[in-house]
């Protein structure tokens, strides 16, 4: 479950410096993914002992689109609506302008915590002079550069204590933890009602873990399964409603609870801008996936073929070939117990494990088949290949050069991986760790 933390601000007080640098620098572990979308405005972070996601809210709507305060609205209500800490961000150069007054009385009424950083103050000495007008606004200050990185750690140190360490519910249970996710009106809301009708609840809706979502557990035969609905509960704001990146965000509060997601989309739409998003946050976080095509009952089949929409979405969100795709109807529930039967089978292949004995055969065999190109006219050398993780499973490979295997390669060997364990439903991640 991850810890929110949103940057509000005007364009141009430095909200994308801050958000690089509470990113993550340098992932270890270089994922394998082609085609996947690069404008993300959401990364993960680490503070010592503490993990958190962290939300640049200025690149929600385009400027183009609104003017700059109704652009800082939208910001400050979406984070109102979703952050566990609001960062709004001054520039120390420009002084206290009327749009910061504004967006501080909407903020004071939020629930949230929010901290007011104050940026480009680049001189690590007597910050506090430049910060005089800025105790007007109300708020914790806290002097920063986030060009030069003075003052992050005092801010940080402040938030990171509010961060909650890991919990009893992040350790995962034997079951599947199911999240329906996809655009607003793809018909979320009709498929829980069905998957819930149809079985027999164990607990009526409780509230969840979190306040934003009803998970239900439910059994079918011997199985027990946790559907998580961010969608259902929330009371939404009419703004975050109306905000087509809202659908993004609330996906990634479900998807990082889950072990499955449900991915459904809308057959009648196809696959669009909002979809590939949403792809884009499950292959990342690793998820497994289920495509459900929804409102097949609207679908005319002497035109459309479910080869074609099994087509169109390898060509839209080629990232996401590994999840099998289910055609069904939620308002007539017809197909929609196949469901919990793929659910089952993704569930089975995230958490599968491969001996160290087998994938050493597996990687003999791959590379008989057919070698690594050459880099830099030297031979690329594989020493040894483990499974050192599932959910997903990971699979690390020992080379002589990391950087001498070519993308296509590292493509070959997850495909062969595919070919022959099967894999079907979860995202597979390699690592390729170099001798010298
Ligand atoms: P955003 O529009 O709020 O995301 O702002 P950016 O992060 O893109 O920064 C806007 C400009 O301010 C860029 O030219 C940055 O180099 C500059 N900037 C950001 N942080 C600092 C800082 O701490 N000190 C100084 N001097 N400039 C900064
Ligand atoms: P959500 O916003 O994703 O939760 O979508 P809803 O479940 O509220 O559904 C949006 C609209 O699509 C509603 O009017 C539903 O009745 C309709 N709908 C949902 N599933 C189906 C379906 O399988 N077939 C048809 N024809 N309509 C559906």
């Amino acid at each position: 479950m991850s810890f929110l933390i949103a940057i509000v601000g005007r364009p141009n007080v430095g909200k994308s410096r801050l958000f690089n640098r509470l990113s993550k620098a340098g992932d270890a572990i270089v994922h394998d993914s082609e085609g996947v979308t690069r404008d993300r405005q959401y990364a993960d972070g680490e503070w010592y002992d503490k993990r958190y996601t962290v939300i640049d809210t200025g690149g929600f709507v385009p400027e183009a689109q609104a003017g700059m305060l109704a652009q800082m609205r939208i910001q400050a209500q979406v984070a109102m609506d979703e952050a566990d800490v609001i960062i709004f961000m001054v520039d120390s150069r420009a002084g206290v302008v009327p749009a910061d007054r504004e967006i501080t009385a909407m903020l004071r009424q939020s629930t949230k915590p929010v901290f007011c950083a104050v940026n480009k103050i680049d001189s690590p000495h007597q910050p506090e002079q430049y910060m005089g007008e800025f105790y007007r606004l109300g708020m914790e200050l806290f002097p920063i550069s986030a060009e030069h990185g003075h003052g992050i750690s005092g801010l940080m140190d402040t938030i990171s204590a509010l961060i909650p360490k890991t919990r009893a519910e992040d350790v995962a249970p034997p079951y599947a933890r199911v999240a329906v996710v996809g655009k607003p009106n793809a018909g979320k809301s009709s498929m829980i009602n069905k998957l819930l009708g149809q079985e027999r609840l164990l607990t009526d809706n409780v509230a969840g873990t979190t306040r934003d979502a009803i998970d239900t557990h439910i059994t079918r035969g011997d199985q027990e399964y946790l559907v998580i609905d961010t969608a259902g509960l929330r009371r939404k704001t009419k703004i975050s409603e109306t905000l087509e990146e809202y659908a993004v965000f609330q996906a990634i509060r479900s998807i990082d609870r889950s072990d499955v997601v449900l991915f459904v989309v809308d057959a009648i739409e196809g696959i669009t801008w909002q979809d590939k998003k949403i792809a884009d946050v499950i292959q990342n976080r690793g998820r497994a996936c289920v495509i459900v095509v929804n409102k097949w009952d609207l679908v005319d089949k002497t035109i459309s073929t479910a080869d074609e929409y099994v087509a169109a979405i390898e060509r839209e969100m080629p990232f996401m070939a590994f999840a099998p795709v289910v055609f069904v109807s939620a308002l007539s529930g017809q197909r929609v117990h196949k469901i919990f039967e793929y659910v089952d089978r993704a569930f089975d292949q995230f958490n599968m494990r491969i001996s160290t004995a087998e994938t050493n055969r597996f990687l003999e065999q791959a590379l008989g088949q057919h070698s690594p190109p050459m880099h830099k006219k030297r031979p690329v050398k594989f020493y040894y290949a483990s499974q050192v993780a599932t959910r997903p499973p990971t699979f690390l490979f020992s080379v002589n050069r990391a950087d001498g295997v070519k993308p296509s390669y590292r493509r070959y060997l997850v495909n062969k991986l595919r070919e022959i364990y099967g894999f079907e439903g979860t995202p597979i991640r390699t690592v390729l760790r170099g001798r010298d």
